[in-house]
């Protein structure tokens, strides 16, 4: 049996599959002038097996998407059999001597770098086109087994050392069961991710792509953190039953979706939905959310060629807006940078990119993306209760110069004559211990806080959120991180504002009574977790929690602090 951490619950028995991306190695040797035939021969039939694959691609997306989005990889095809390119690889073997490869490898190198200095952008978008290309004929050249994870035909639980919250999103459903890793953590994207498309996961194993052979038997139980290879058909009954007793677990705390999550003693705690797309806010409302507390709007930039325009931004807010019927959403300008790449961006490498280029710092040096992602969000105000809200602030310069430039398109958009929410509340995440530090002055500037612990606990204890090696440390019920906390909820309390959270840690079900005495105005989750944290509020008392967090806070070690919760826990009866 292999452990790991549980990222998103479920149990499900299926065939392992091994997704391993292998290097792509390429042989720099010279050739001899008798081989010169065969290398050539080597493209051709890499080639045509390249293109039967982007056809089979083609088939599937057109039955998935539409005609139009399969267009896309029709568009791959006639990039592949390109004359000119062909005409370049073939004379580049001859004239160089080098292998079918070698060859391939220089003229995708050279023509990406063409692409990029190119001031049409439209073009310049071309080069991860080119790129994936290029790959897909070099493994086809090295027998290097090309795994499309859209494109994956029995159902498989997939295991893979690392997966990008791209790749995540890119899945099958219907065939990826489940996925366990090598890496990440539980606060990593990919496991968020997993939570909102309510896929079963376990992630940071450590070693399961040493372990897990193609084609084994797996149950994967990340509801007790538990994988077992190739069990008897006595373990595989007893996971049955476990099964089945999740799913009644579950079904009985749907019932309990709709009620409020208000307190014995009548404290209300607004209970909203962590979303990526419009898809989730359909979840949001199944499972009771009473509003968006988080809307990760760097999904809508993700697994696309280009930056989305002004106006599909502008028709994604709104469609959640109409969704959602007057109930609040709290859109999140685009946090990119960190775990969130953009391939189409060309972000530079950086050395530690969780500190470096990431949020709201993209988005003021790109400012032409920080606009067109605020006139979107303005305009789709009109159709219901948005509020928009900036991450991973660190000062007041910066909130200065947000606010300023909201000020500059509303004056705008008011010459233009198009409706918007002009009372449009903004916030800020308190993600930073800069700016938990100075709540007290950013307060003075914005209509509310969330606290993004998961960012929050990485940056003020120096550990890596997505880091297994160090998963010990990552610690948010640090008594540094709670004094961080309590300061941030008691600011804006004394003016008059709310905080919520919408962090992972608002739906650790042991800490949410801690979470409600220390005065939690609203706790915002992935949909899934809605239920049970509201039938946990409605079974605390909101005087004897604020007892314990009194005495919660005067604890020196995490210890002491978990031993506190989990007494209470125990004698309130809320787990
Ligand atoms: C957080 O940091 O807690 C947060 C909610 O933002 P994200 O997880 O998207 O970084
Ligand atoms: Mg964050």
């Amino acid at each position: 049996m292999i452990s790991g951490i549980s990222a998103s619950p479920g149990i499900v028995f299926g065939t392992a599959l091994l997704f391993k991306e292998k290097k792509i190695k390429i042989n720099k040797t010279k050739i001899s002038s008798q081989n010169i035939q065969i290398e050539i021969k080597k493209f051709f039939k890499a080639r045509k097996k390249s293109a039967q694959q982007i056809h089979e691609i083609k088939n599937q997306a057109k039955k998935k998407f539409g005609k139009k989005k399969s267009l896309i990889f029709k568009g791959h095809i006639l990039l592949l059999e390109d004359e000119e390119l062909e005409k370049e690889i073939i004379d580049l073997i001859k004239k160089k001597k080098i292998t079918a490869d070698f060859a391939i490898e220089n003229i995708i190198q050279e023509q990406i770098k063409t692409l990029k200095n190119l001031k049409d952008e439209y073009l310049k978008n071309r080069t991860i086109d080119i790129r994936d290309i290029g790959n897909r004929l070099l493994k086809n050249i090295l027998h290097i087994p090309v795994v499309d994870l859209s494109n994956i035909k029995k159902k498989v639980i997939l295991i893979t050392k690392d997966l990008t919250p791209s790749q995540t999103a890119q899945m099958n459903l219907k065939k990826i069961i489940g996925f366990i890793t090598d890496l990440g953590g539980n606060t990593s994207h990919t496991s968020i991710m997993a939570r909102s498309l309510e896929i079963p996961a376990i992630v940071g194993t450590k070693n399961i792509t040493k372990k897990v052979k193609n084609g084994d038997f797996l149950i994967l139980d990340s509801v007790n953190n538990k994988i077992i290879i190739n069990p008897s058909e006595k373990k595989i009954q007893y996971f049955k039953k476990e099964k089945k007793k999740y799913f009644n677990i579950q079904k009985k705390l749907k019932l309990l979706k709709d009620l409020p999550a208000i307190t014995k003693d009548g404290k209300k705690i607004e209970i909203g939905s962590n979303i990526g797309n419009y898809k989730d806010s359909i979840n949001a409302k199944k499972y009771g959310a009473e509003s968006i507390g988080l809307y990760r709007t760097e999904f809508l930039f993700m697994g696309r060629n280009n930056l989305p325009s002004e106006e599909e931004q502008f028709q994604a807010y709104k469609s959640i807006a109409q969704k959602m019927h007057g109930k609040s959403i709290i859109i999140r300008t685009m946090d990119i940078g960190g775990d969130k790449n953009l391939s189409y961006m060309n972000f530079p490498k950086e050395d530690n990119p969780f500190l470096g280029w990431r949020a709201i710092r993209v988005s003021i040096d790109n400012i032409n993306i920080l606009h067109d992602q605020i006139r979107a969000i303005l305009r789709a105000s009109a159709f219901g209760k948005l509020k928009i809200m900036f991450p991973m602030i660190i000062s007041m310069e910066e909130i200065y110069y947000l606010k300023k430039e909201v000020e500059n398109i509303k004056n705008q958009l008011k010459k233009e004559n198009i409706i918007f929410d002009k009372k449009i509340n903004i916030g800020i995440m308190i993600e930073t211990p800069s700016s938990a530090i100075i709540s007290k002055y950013l307060i003075q500037e914005v209509d509310f806080f969330s606290i993004g612990t998961n960012d929050l606990t990485q940056y003020t204890l120096a550990v890596d959120r997505g880091n297994e090696i160090i998963s010990k440390l990552y610690q948010p019920i640090s008594p540094s991180i709670l004094y961080l906390i309590n300061k941030v909820i008691t600011e804006s309390h004394k003016a008059k504002k709310w905080t919520g959270i919408c962090g992972e840690l608002a739906s650790n079900t042991e800490i949410i009574a801690l979470l409600v005495g220390m005065g939690i105005d609203e706790l915002s989750m992935s949909s899934i977790s809605i239920p049970i944290i509201k039938n946990i509020i409605r079974k605390i008392n909101y005087k004897k929690a604020q007892k314990l967090a009194n005495k919660v806070l005067k604890e020196k070690t995490v210890e002491n602090i978990q031993y506190l919760i989990k007494k209470f826990n125990k004698k309130e009866n809320l787990l």
